[in-house]
């Protein structure tokens, strides 16, 4: 099989829904924003502040989808941590759970990343209703939480504010975690 622009927009679609599966997409520093295939001198790859990841046209016509899965994977990573992390500890942590998650099966995929997530944050939000929503680890805190506008809504209730605790802490009580939030 040789790789196509096709074949490279179907293995991305395959990578991202991955990425999203593994790191909620609301808390990765840059969003994925598009794909370009182009001539890149001397890269397997490129990912950019604005969501973009180039691949390079060099994969074109050659068998190498392995490698293209693992550029794609890397690149994710970088937008997923922050290119100002470069490719230290937590870039290299969160690429491992991506590149981990091609073999496991997803019950110890879960586990693997419950165990062993370095996450800064958890986002919590109190919704009209007296309840408190757990929104998952976040390595950041974002403008989109801190600067809520109070127009989210959960089961129809009002989301009356979220905040950030250390990921450490213990949790409230009546916390309630929903498959659905990680959508
Ligand atoms: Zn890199």
């Amino acid at each position: 099989m040789k790789i196509t622009e096709e074949i490279i927009q179907a293995e991305l679609s395959r990578c991202l829904a991955k990425a999203r599966k593994a790191f909620l997409e609301a808390h990765w520093a840059h969003p994925f924003s598009k794909l370009t295939v182009e001539m890149l001198a001397t890269k397997y790859g490129e990912a950019s502040r604005d969501g973009t990841i180039k691949i390079s046209s060099a994969f074109l016509n050659t068998p190498a989808l392995a490698q293209l899965t693992n550029t794609l994977l890397h690149e994710m990573a970088h937008l997923i941590v922050g290119l100002e992390q470069g490719h230290n500890m937590q870039f290299r942590h969160a690429l491992g759970m991506l590149l981990e998650s091609e073999s496991l099966p997803s019950e110890a995929l879960k586990q693997s990343i419950k165990n062993n997530t370095p996450y800064k944050y958890r986002l919590l939000a109190y919704t009209s209703a007296g309840e408190v929503l757990d929104l998952g680890g976040a390595y950041r805190r974002t403008k989109r939480y801190l600067q809520y506008k109070g127009n989210h809504s959960f089961k129809g209730a009002r989301i009356m504010k979220y905040e950030y605790i250390a990921f450490s802490c213990s949790v409230p009580e009546n916390l309630i975690r929903d498959e659905s939030l990680s959508k």
